[in-house]
């Protein structure tokens, strides 16, 4: 583990606000309840499983692991959510969680759309040359809209 602060103990790494402790505690009661299920994931990148943990927590206290591949180097989640429980996180909870305050999912995505098309895409297309064939990896992006830079 990188440091004894990434144990996970339940404790955020930041103060939380109304609409992070509720949503919080909701996904708590979901984890507990079974709702939520966790899957053990090897390496995305060269299938190891030969890891070392990093972190048990997230910034908001709850379980998320995080390990480094020993075999490549990669840094990925390596005890998370499945597919299914990640589904019902992101349309129920993400927004309340991560932004502090409910303006629900469509709202939210429609503002990163909008933030990419009118802030993002603009200073990009002097810089790249769009006309040709491009292959683009985004990684940990949510919606691409960069969210909290379109608040400032
Ligand atoms: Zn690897």
């Amino acid at each position: 583990m990188l440091s004894s602060r990434f144990k996970f103990d339940g404790k955020e790494c930041e103060e939380l606000n109304e609409f992070q402790i509720k949503a919080k505690k909701e996904i708590l009661e979901k984890i507990d309840s079974g709702m939520y299920q966790f899957e053990n994931i090897n390496c995305p990148i060269c299938k190891s499983d030969n890891k070392k943990e990093i972190s048990q927590k997230d910034k908001y206290g709850l379980p998320h692991e995080i390990s480094l591949c020993k075999n490549c180097g990669f840094l990925y989640a390596s005890k998370r959510l499945n597919q299914e429980s990640y589904n019902d996180f992101y349309i129920h909870h993400f927004n309340d969680l991560d932004i502090g305050y409910s303006v629900g999912f469509d709202e939210s995505f429609k503002s990163q759309y909008n933030n990419a098309k009118n802030s993002i895409y603009p200073f990009l297309k002097d810089e790249i040359d769009f006309s040709r064939t491009l292959n683009i990896l985004e990684v940990g992006c949510s919606s691409g809209g960069q969210y909290r830079c379109s608040r400032n």
